[in-house]
């Protein structure tokens, strides 16, 4: 038996499934103070690790116990007392001390870096535990495997562990939902959209990203198909163009970093608050923000502000309203915590769907009175993408983001999209205007939708004028070897061409 769906990434998975379990209930009544909730808290995440120990085999072992002893760290300890006798909540006191000790541990660099994503779930656990709601758990499998779910929310999939989930399979979803491009990310094969499978825990299933199938009977597993290429990226000719990553965390920022990304081209700051029920404090989007910074090391890093989206929403901004218009006061404390945090990297900032000039030009006021130094614009709005020439002395860049603007040019949801949707020359066309009209301004123009990690379409966003392409960190190598492969001049004939039948 085979399904087909939409296939993300590369690899090929093979493995026992596991079904996502049933979503997170509501949560419990808590009781006790603040400082005795932490300390229950804290003993439960201690004893819940510990068991996991008892039963975890492998390297898998050795991170569970680094979380066990981490929930129990006499300096975490002392970080949340410090903000609980400073008045903070219980839930707010643990976010911002693991806040504070992640920055500590990014700023470091490897291997001490390398713990963040660890104290980042165990931070997830104690916060959950003092509140009394429960995680939305993935399941309790020491030993990889294959997540099967009818959809994955992606609060779920920022939880995704690439050493325990082997691929992920889908009844829905699709290419450019943000499921999709978290396990892309971090380069988990998955094949999403794949209707009802009737598949049992444990059975053993073959997911095959590239091919887009997942099948029973499963036969040996195949390499991931990498291809090593490093340093900076350019045409066959010798034009340079840098290959940045997109990214939603620290953790992934140092992976892609040290995997050779050029810094980071799209950083999608909701993700970082897909969890907080409350908006997160300046401090505490500060500390975020200088993390993500020194985990790229001093390469550009391009700081999207929030886009609450339906797929994405952020508990403290209201549903249905997209980029910056959701809510200025906090957008404007946002763009302070984005100032404070200036000065430890080479950060640009970015609003999310602007719709035409005019707003570009508010929130570039809006950013650069607070002390932002490099503001730009996502294009993703066809009414934006055609007013480019009016952004001269504007904005400092723009970014092509093609996910939204296939799914508005097209009238797709992009839940439902496929990998070819953005390859339309009616999109394409657009993003040729787009790219032109923003280089003839004199500004930088960079790709970082989905798309630009195509390496097909990657050269034709070269051929069309962007100065930078950001990818999902696992294309970067493939999309590097595709550059390499064209001169500047092969990619403009090619990029003509594939709009030339409009
Ligand atoms: C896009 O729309 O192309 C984009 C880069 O942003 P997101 O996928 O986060 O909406
Ligand atoms: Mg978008």
């Amino acid at each position: 038996m085979t399904w087909n769906g939409i296939g993300i990434g590369e690899g090929v998975a093979v493995g026992p499934v596991r079904w996502m379990p049933l979503p997170a209930s509501t949560p419990r009544a808590v009781q006790g103070d603040a400082a005795s909730r932490v300390a229950a808290a804290v003993d439960a995440v201690a004893e819940e690790l510990r068991r996991r120990v008892a039963m975890a085999r492998g390297p898998g072992r050795g991170i569970v116990e680094a979380g066990a002893a981490m929930a129990r760290d006499p300096m975490l300890r002392a970080e949340i007392d410090a903000h609980l006798a400073a008045g903070a909540e219980a839930g707010e006191a643990v976010t911002r001390a693991v806040h504070a000790i992640a920055e500590r541990l990014a700023a470091a660099g490897p291997p001490a870096a390398d713990r963040v994503t660890d104290l980042l779930d165990v931070g997830r656990r104690l916060v959950a535990r003092v509140r009394g709601v429960d995680l939305p758990t993935l399941p309790d499998s020491d030993a990889p495997y294959i997540l099967l779910a009818d959809d994955l929310a992606p609060a779920d999939a920022v939880l995704l562990d690439p050493s325990r989930v082997l691929g992920l399979v889908c009844a829905r979803g699709g290419y450019t939902g943000h499921t999709a491009i978290i396990a892309r990310a971090r380069g988990i094969p998955a094949v999403l959209g794949v209707g009802p499978i009737d598949a049992r825990d444990g059975e053993m299933l073959r997911v095959d990203a590239a091919a887009a199938t997942v099948a029973r009977d499963a036969g040996p597993a195949t390499a991931p198909r990498t291809i090593p290429h490093r340093g900076p990226a350019a045409l066959a000719d010798g034009t340079p163009l840098p290959v940045l990553a997109n990214a939603g965390g620290a953790d992934e920022v140092v992976v892609a970093v040290a995997q050779g990304a050029e810094g980071v081209g799209l950083f999608r700051s909701e993700l970082l608050w897909l969890e907080a029920g409350t908006a997160p404090a300046r401090t505490e989007q500060a500390a975020a923000y200088a993390a993500v910074l020194h985990a790229a090391g001093g390469r550009p890093v391009v700081i999207r502000t929030w886009d609450p989206s339906e797929d994405k929403p952020l508990a403290f901004l209201p549903a249905g309203v997209r980029g910056p218009r959701a809510d200025e006061r906090l957008l404007r404390e946002q763009l302070a915590a984005l100032a404070d945090a200036q000065s430890q990297g080479d950060l640009h900032v970015m609003a999310p769907m602007v719709r035409d000039a005019a707003e570009a030009a508010w929130f570039a006021d809006l950013a650069r009175s607070v002390g932002i130094r490099s503001v730009g614009v996502v294009v993703e709005l066809p009414s934006l993408a055609r007013e480019i020439s009016l952004l001269e002395h504007v904005v400092d860049f723009v970014s092509v983001g093609t996910n939204d603007l296939t799914a508005q040019v097209l009238g797709v949801v992009r839940t439902r999209s496929r990998a070819t949707d953005a390859g339309d020359p009616r999109v394409l066309e657009l993003a040729f205007r787009a790219i032109r009209d923003a280089r003839a301004a004199g500004l930088q123009v960079s790709v970082c939708g989905e798309a630009a990690s195509d390496p097909r379409l990657a050269v034709l966003f070269a051929g069309m004028g962007a100065t930078s392409l950001s990818v999902a960190p696992p294309a970067r190598a493939a999309v590097h070897a595709a550059l390499a492969a064209v001169t500047a001049q092969q990619a403009r004939t090619a990029a003509e061409s594939a709009i030339a039948h409009r």
